[in-house]
């Protein structure tokens, strides 16, 4: 059972009349805001250093946005992939663009380590029951990501 199996809801998602990050007017766990998108990083994550980079307007598919508008996106997409790494001592970013329910365009980082859980494959995010960070680590992540980024904390 999806929202695809309700047409009229799928629709008004896909337009943006219903969707929540447009209705809120912007996502949850907001970092910093980018050239074309906002970067967020909760407590609720899959994985160590878990981040996403929201598109600041209403698009579902890749081909929604214009070619600068895809050229900005990939330009934030490099920003944080390329602090992201050393940040995390991850072995391997993985990227993800779904959509499947929350179709408002999004890409997920998953810094991948040696020796987890889902070495060898791909992330299962609904498999993660337990909190990936101690106490005050996800604040310590945050101010360094920003730090990373070239963005005093708070001036994003
Ligand atoms: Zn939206």
């Amino acid at each position: 059972m999806s929202r695809w199996t309700n047409p009229d809801e799928w629709a008004r998602l896909c337009s943006g009349a219903s969707c929540v990050i447009c209705l809120r007017g912007g996502p949850l766990n907001v970092l910093t805001e980018l050239e074309s998108s906002w970067l967020t990083l909760g407590e609720d994550s899959p994985m160590r250093g878990y981040c996403c980079l929201v598109f600041r307007r209403h698009a579902v598919e890749l081909h929604d946005l214009t070619m600068d508008e895809g050229a900005a996106f990939m330009r934030d997409i490099q920003r944080v992939s390329r602090v992201l790494k050393p940040l995390t001592g991850a072995v391997k970013l993985n990227y993800e663009v779904h959509g499947n329910s929350l179709p408002h365009l999004h890409m997920h980082f998953f810094p991948r380590y040696v020796g987890d859980a889902f070495e060898g494959g791909p992330i299962n995010p609904r498999a993660v029951t337990s909190p990936v960070y101690a106490p005050g680590e996800l604040e310590a992540l945050r101010q360094r990501l920003l730090a990373a980024l070239g963005l005093a904390p708070g001036t994003g």
